[in-house]
């Protein structure tokens, strides 16, 4: 009799997931049984940027409810297809940042590296959704370049791996990477931004934990949530094995028309993290790329809102409400 193998380590599941992803307009329809008549439109948004989620994600969403919140981040809609005027591909302009392949050097004493090119879903109002991702694939050539630049620059603290999503990196690469940044005596911070822990939540593995714990650098992971009923029993174990080892875990949303642009909504969202092991961060107003202004909130209900959340909620619960504004030399805080 053959025995078959099956995956025994957890690091399997993950890729495994990853290979699994909903990437067409009709299997994210059929799992969530949704009304067919929406299908041409989301077609043709997914032809501007594909359908991309994880079945996590999907396990977190009411089957049947169009209007589902997080089902919203990741629907293609007619929507997008309209052109608004302040709207652009490239709304900050980060080209003239993008000092070498795979570095944006925009602020005093950090760097964000496209540590990847992919992330596990697509959000629909992401800014990066025309970012040229190709020329930013990095080879092991321009893994060295980056390194030097990073070397050749002492008043870079931090590194921050971004992307995509840094985590759809591999354990071995991902540990190369740190390793090779811990030679550089002036970098004392490492800080990954990654929605992976809320929509893949098995790439949380004991490989990852074990580099990030024994690393040198103070570590910390700024997730992206943007609404309660993302943080499962799931997530909430995966934040529990990150903070186990000793990474400092902190949340910045985006500021989404019929997502989460009411005060209990973000309240919850507070809560719901908090209990998680998650500091709120930023609240971030929406960035005006092509096709996201239907979640568009302007200034001064976003304004509003936070003014509530402060009456309402302890300090350390309400998330700085920031915007970004090109060429300016921080996140521009909102009061
Ligand atoms: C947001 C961002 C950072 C980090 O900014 P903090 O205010 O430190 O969180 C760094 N570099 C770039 C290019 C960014 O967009
Ligand atoms: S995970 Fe982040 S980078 Fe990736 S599509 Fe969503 S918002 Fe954009």
């Amino acid at each position: 009799m053959i025995q078959r193998t099956l995956p025994t380590c957890q690091e399997l599941d993950w890729q495994d997931e990853l290979r699994q992803l909903i990437t067409t307009p009709e299997a994210l329809f059929e799992r969530l049984c949704l009304p067919s008549r929406y299908l041409d439109q989301a077609h043709k948004a997914h032809a501007l940027f594909p359908v991309r989620t994880t079945l996590s994600f999907i396990n977190a969403m009411q089957k049947g409810d169009i209007n589902d919140p997080l089902l919203k981040q990741v629907l293609p809609l007619g929507e997008e297809l309209i052109q608004k005027k302040g709207f652009t591909d490239t709304p900050l302009e980060e080209d003239s940042f993008n000092t070498i392949p795979g570095i944006i050097h925009k602020y005093h004493g950090r760097v964000l590296l496209i540590a990847a090119t992919q992330c596990a879903i697509n959000c629909r109002y992401c800014f990066r959704r025309n970012f040229d991702y190709t020329a930013n694939t990095l080879s092991k050539a321009q893994w060295q370049d980056i390194f030097n630049y990073i070397n050749s620059d002492s008043s870079i603290e931090e590194v921050i791996f971004s992307g995509g999503d840094p985590l759809a990196m591999p354990d071995a690469p991902f540990a190369w990477a740190v390793t090779e940044l811990e030679k550089i005596p002036h970098i004392t911070r490492l800080r990954i931004h990654s929605r992976i822990p809320i929509v893949l939540p098995s790439r949380i593995t004991k490989t990852l934990c074990h580099t990030l714990r024994n690393s040198r650098f103070d570590v910390a992971m700024v997730i992206h949530s943007n609404h309660a009923q993302e943080i499962t029993p799931t997530v909430i174990e995966a934040l529990n094995k990150l903070t186990s080892a000793n990474i400092v875990l902190l949340n910045q949303s985006v500021l989404l028309k019929g997502i989460n642009d009411n005060a209990a909504t973000l309240t919850a969202l507070s809560k719901a993290l908090f209990s998680a092991g998650v500091m709120p961060y930023y609240l971030h107003l929406l960035d005006k790329v092509n096709g996201a202004s239907h979640f568009d909130i302007n200034k001064t209900q976003a304004k509003q809102l936070i003014t509530a959340l402060t009456e309402s909620l302890s300090g350390y619960l309400v998330p700085k409400l920031v915007q970004e504004i090109p060429h300016a030399k921080s996140k521009t805080p909102i009061r």
